[in-house]
């Protein structure tokens, strides 16, 4: 039997739908292939196909739709999560005042420019007061979509459906401490990797061969998706059947392409392995923590272990025969090298233990800022203090500390933690798949990618957004999310490679 409402409200959605990725193919052209000069014309293709979007968002015809739906109801899982997620996307599409959402668009504008000088000039106070006012309008948009016990929450809910304070706090408690004392302990370890390469170049013709073979074996579908260059790598979609990749190349790293390409590579089959019944809906895919934890799973878990490097090893000397530093190395040394742990300044740059750290801190600045226990003008002293205690170093200037994300700027607060959350998601997928396949390990060492390719599309990325995170996670490994599967993860590839001797404290506290 169909229901005739639901039938009705996916007939408007699709369109909408639809109008979404007719953007994002516009966007993804400007990003890989449009020419510079074409910068102003794309600008009002794009305006006018917003202001189509936006108003057949927040339509009346959309409101009636989807009450009569309500009304109807269902009990089919899908149909429950497409009422969800169009309840969702409706109530913030239509509880922000219109002059309100103008004036975020135009601040935010003006914020970037200022934002870039300040950056430049190494000059915090020229970004001070339009970010005070980007902090006070987040808080007036908390209180326009309505929270309970922090405004913080409203906001992360728009990156991270359910997501609040009490669960992030209590997932970092877990993870502060042991963090800081793995970076630590690798730092005192003398058995640091050095970097074998000096003046070889590794072409990116090649870089880009060896990109499409893993890609491929990782099972992703060239007839169903596409693989380009672009300054900032990512990933979108038009389409279940037609999801576009992007990586960059430096010619001095034989590694980063690859792995920045598996990290894309991983976002893309999320969207790639949806059931095409979901097609033209809002559920394929996934929230920005679970996407996350399925990029960084193949980036890092796959892509910077040493079962993976036993299998690609020859592969990539092969691709080099000329490169004498290269034909030296063995899956053990290029293990080394990809795991290579050092406090940096820069996120974007840092590895996989320090990088919590860092998102850690902007996380608990956020809180402050937005529950008013920290004013702007005191946040890079305050940011300062933070790298000092978690990461040991302090930024020499506010360039390389608390003016380096483009995030606050663009009037996003809350958007941080979902970095983190998906490495949690990750390690505790990692788990249970490796309790589901055994042979897990020896079936990568041969290249047998699809084992786990497989395993995570039937587990997860088939079923989209019909379970909100907490659900999936729940369903997938039979339990919570908990920070001690990320943990024991790092701390178990970490002490044999700087061979540490140190017992990780929450092994040893009871928390
Ligand atoms: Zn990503």
């Amino acid at each position: 039997m169909t229901n005739q409402a639901i039938e009705d409200l996916k007939t408007y959605v699709g369109g909408l739908q639809d109008l979404g990725h007719v953007m994002g193919l516009l966007s993804w052209d400007m990003e890989t292939q449009m020419p510079p000069a074409a910068a102003d014309s794309r600008g009002k293709q794009m305006g006018i196909l917003s202001e189509l979007h936006h108003q057949r968002a927040t339509a009346d015809t959309l409101k009636h739709l989807l009450e009569t739906a309500e009304a109807t109801g269902s009990n089919a899982p899908v149909d429950k999560a497409l009422l969800r997620e169009v309840r969702r996307h409706y109530d913030h599409a239509t509880k922000l005042p219109q002059a309100f959402v103008s004036e975020l668009t135009e601040v935010t504008a003006k914020a970037h420019h200022v934002w870039v000088e300040a950056r430049q000039k190494q000059d915090f106070s020229l970004f001070e007061p339009l970010l005070t006012k980007i902090v006070a309008m987040n808080r007036q948009q908390a209180d326009y979509l309505g929270w309970e016990g922090s405004p913080l929450n409203a906001l992360m809910d728009l990156f991270e459906p359910g997501l609040t304070v009490d669960e992030v706090d209590r997932l970092f408690n877990q993870l502060r401490a042991p963090l800081v004392q793995l970076v630590q302990a690798i730092g005192n370890s003398p058995h640091h990797a050095t970097w074998p390469f000096d003046n070889e170049r590794f072409a990116e013709a090649q870089q880009k061969e060896l990109t499409v073979k893993v890609l491929e074996t990782m099972g992703f579908d060239f007839k169903r998706g596409r693989l380009d260059k672009a300054p900032h790598p990512f990933c979108t979609n038009f389409s279940i059947n037609d999801v576009r990749l992007t990586s960059r190349y430096h010619e001095e790293d034989p590694f980063s392409a690859l792995l920045t390409a598996m990290h894309e590579g991983g976002h893309g089959l999320v969207e790639q392995q949806a059931d095409m019944a979901l097609e033209r809906t809002p559920l394929p895919g996934a929230t920005l923590g679970i996407h996350e934890s399925q990029s960084r799973l193949y980036e890092n878990i796959l892509g910077r272990s040493l079962a993976f490097w036993t299998y690609l090893t020859p592969a990539i000397k092969a691709m080099y025969p000329e490169c004498a530093a290269m034909q030296r190395l063995e899956a053990q040394d290029i293990f080394r090298l990809v795991n290579r742990v050092k406090p940096s300044f820069i996120r974007v740059e840092s590895d996989e233990v320090t990088y919590n750290l860092h998102i850690m801190l902007r996380y608990e600045l956020e809180k402050a800022l937005i529950e008013n226990q920290l004013q702007v003008a005191d946040l890079p002293a305050a940011w300062n203090e933070k790298m000092q205690a978690y990461l040991g170093i302090t930024p020499p200037n506010d360039s390389q500390g608390v003016l380096q994300d483009v995030h606050w700027s663009g009037g996003m607060i809350g958007y941080f933690p979902t970095y983190t959350l998906g490495n949690l998601y990750s390690a505790q997928f990692w788990h249970t798949v490796n309790q589901d396949n055994p042979t897990l390990n020896s079936d990568i060492e041969q290249g047998k990618l699809a084992v786990l390719t497989q395993w995570l599309r039937d587990k997860i990325h088939r079923h989209g957004q019909v379970d909100l995170p907490a659900g999936i996670v729940q369903r997938v490994t039979g339990q919570a999310l908990n920070a001690h599967y990320f943990l024991d993860y790092l701390w178990d590839k970490y002490t044999p490679l700087y061979q540490l001797s140190e017992t990780p404290s929450y092994k040893t506290t009871v928390s």
